[in-house]
């Protein structure tokens, strides 16, 4: 079925240079079963076209599990594949991290203050409800900066992927853009962004007695969450 707002999508990654995927999308008339997060919260869950009774990120992972060899990077592809062909639902789309550019995906607490600092244009992403704010940054290939820890901030980079705006999450929303890319946009660097999330963070602790430990013990590096986790949902 053709959907133009993810077909426009699509060709605007591919003209910005970034690599998608074809992504899951929610199952029709399936959306009674719910599920619990890693914090004990319990929420209707999207059903998935996986049909995986545990999907851990429904309608918001590659279609496809060789989705690092499918990387699609023209117009032509794009439109073979959002553009409504063979009468199939149209996946949604999801953005491929590691080459092109790194995401740094923060919870809306932190992503908020962030976002308020940075005086420059940033992409910037957000998750149905939003659950998470996603912050595209050039690709950082060396050791990532330092955040608090158990704050939930995860960057993505090699082999790592996230739901592309305006991917659609079923009865949770769509993904959306709370600062879209430019055409001739050059991403800021990862340092600029994950000093403000460190600030965001150093803030929220302050502001939290539940988080404040010794200064000593409270750091480790961001990497990135294993298969499982919800940090991007
Ligand atoms: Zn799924």
């Amino acid at each position: 079925m053709r959907n133009p707002p993810l077909l426009a999508a699509a060709l605007t990654y591919v003209a910005l240079g970034w690599p998608i995927v074809p992504g899951a999308y929610p199952a029709q008339g399936q959306h009674s079963r719910v599920r619990t997060l890693f914090n004990g919260t319990v929420e209707p869950a999207v059903a998935c076209c996986c049909n995986q009774q545990e999907c851990w990120a429904p309608a918001a992972h590659p279609l496809s599990p060789d989705w690092p060899d499918q990387y699609v990077v023209t117009k032509e592809v794009a439109r073979f594949w959002w553009g409504g062909s063979g009468g199939k639902p149209t996946p949604n789309i999801v953005l491929c991290c590691g080459e092109t550019f790194d995401v740094w995906s923060v919870p809306a607490a932190i992503g908020t203050t962030a976002f308020s600092m940075l005086d420059f244009a940033v992409p910037v992403s957000l998750t149905p409800e939003p659950k998470r704010w996603l912050f595209v940054v050039k690709p950082q290939f060396s050791q990532p900066t330092v955040v608090r820890d158990g704050l939930d901030v995860v960057r993505l980079n090699t082999c790592h992927f996230v739901p592309a705006p305006p991917s659609n999450r079923g009865p949770a929303g769509h993904d959306r853009w709370l600062k879209a890319p430019k055409s001739s946009q050059e991403l800021p660097t990862a340092d600029m962004v994950v000093a403000a999330l460190v600030y965001a963070g150093e803030m929220l602790a302050a502001n939290d007695p539940h988080r404040r430990m010794p200064r000593s013990s409270h750091r480790s590096p961001a990497l990135a969450a294993p298969t499982g986790s919800n940090w991007y949902r």
